[in-house]
């Protein structure tokens, strides 16, 4: 009996510790707002606040990704924009480039694209600096890197040159289509069918960390520490705090993007050429000859999403 007890506290902890090991970095794209309701200064600081609320709820330090048109008018700065990186800062985030203009390179020409990584870095570097915070990570406009080899090594160039990280994703997914079918509930007055909308993407999120989950186990026999892709957009101002809760009641573990790239499986050789911006994990499963069925079960945007934003 006494034997049995203690082989089940050694379950207990060994079961804990297995738990223990799911970590997830969470990234958000399109600061400082991104939806098309949420349009003057006040409602753009409440999304804001509310996206910071459930980060803070549930003791996640985020990236936050700066796109820099975003932040200038007429060729003059938007104090109110930079107001709410403020907030981003002071609530312990971390912020990033995404560049000025938003273009993936595989459509312009590597200049035009170094020019657009500057355009951002000179808005966003002086500005962090006068808080004490620094400018490292860069996040991939579409998660674009190169439809060419050429395009390709010109990105790896022009990011090193500018002594940039780059933030890779492996939870990628397709949010932005529930964010505007929530938008369009939103904006026509219907709370149950933005009820609807926000469940159906909880679910739908959950499904893809799990789709991730098992590929990531068959590339490197063990879990790795996950990247997830969010957008500050309306959808995830008021659905964030419940998606939190299921990935923490799922065993992960929030840690900075700077302890994921800790995990040697990003040092993993990405030799994906092609126009599709996709997860690191495809990148990698591409890259090590991974074939169709490898692919399969990715989770599927339901019909309803996709029709509410047409
Ligand atoms: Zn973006």
């Amino acid at each position: 009996m006494k034997s049995h007890f203690l082989l089940l506290i050694i379950l207990a902890s060994w079961t804990k510790q297995v738990f223990a090991q799911k970590q997830i970095a969470i990234t958000i794209d399109d600061l400082p707002t991104i939806s098309r309701s949420m349009n003057t200064d006040a409602l753009r600081a409440e999304l804001t606040d509310q996206l910071l609320g459930h980060l803070k709820q549930y003791k996640v330090q985020a990236t936050g990704y700066v796109i820099g048109e975003k932040l200038v008018k007429d060729g003059k700065v938007i104090p109110a924009q930079y107001d709410l990186l403020m907030k981003w800062l002071k609530a312990g985030h971390s912020l990033g480039n995404h560049t000025f203009g938003h273009v993936g390179i595989n459509t312009i020409s590597a200049a035009a694209y170094e020019r657009d990584v500057l355009g951002a870095d000179t808005l966003l570097r002086s500005f962090l600096h006068r808080q004490h915070a620094e400018l490292k990570y860069f996040r991939h406009p579409y998660l674009h890197r190169g439809n060419t080899v050429e395009k390709r090594d010109s990105l790896e160039m022009i990011l090193a040159k500018h002594n940039y990280i780059q933030a890779p994703v492996t939870v990628d997914n397709d949010e932005y289509l529930f964010a505007a079918a929530f938008e369009k509930a939103v904006s026509s007055n219907n709370p149950p069918l933005a009820d609807s909308v926000s469940n159906t993407y909880i679910n739908y999120m959950m499904n893809y960390v799990h789709y991730y989950e098992s590929q990531a186990d068959s590339l490197f026999h063990r879990p790795i520490p996950h990247i997830m892709l969010l957008h500050a957009n309306l959808l995830n101002s008021k659905a964030l705090g419940l998606l939190l809760s299921r990935l923490k009641a799922d065993g992960y573990q929030f840690v900075t993007l700077q302890k994921a790239l800790e995990d040697p499986c990003y040092l993993t050789k990405d030799q994906y050429i092609g126009k599709r911006g996709i997860s690191w994990i495809h990148r990698w499963a591409l890259s090590k000859g991974k074939k169709g069925a490898f692919f399969k079960g990715e989770p599927e945007v339901p019909k309803f999403i996709s029709n509410l934003t047409k």
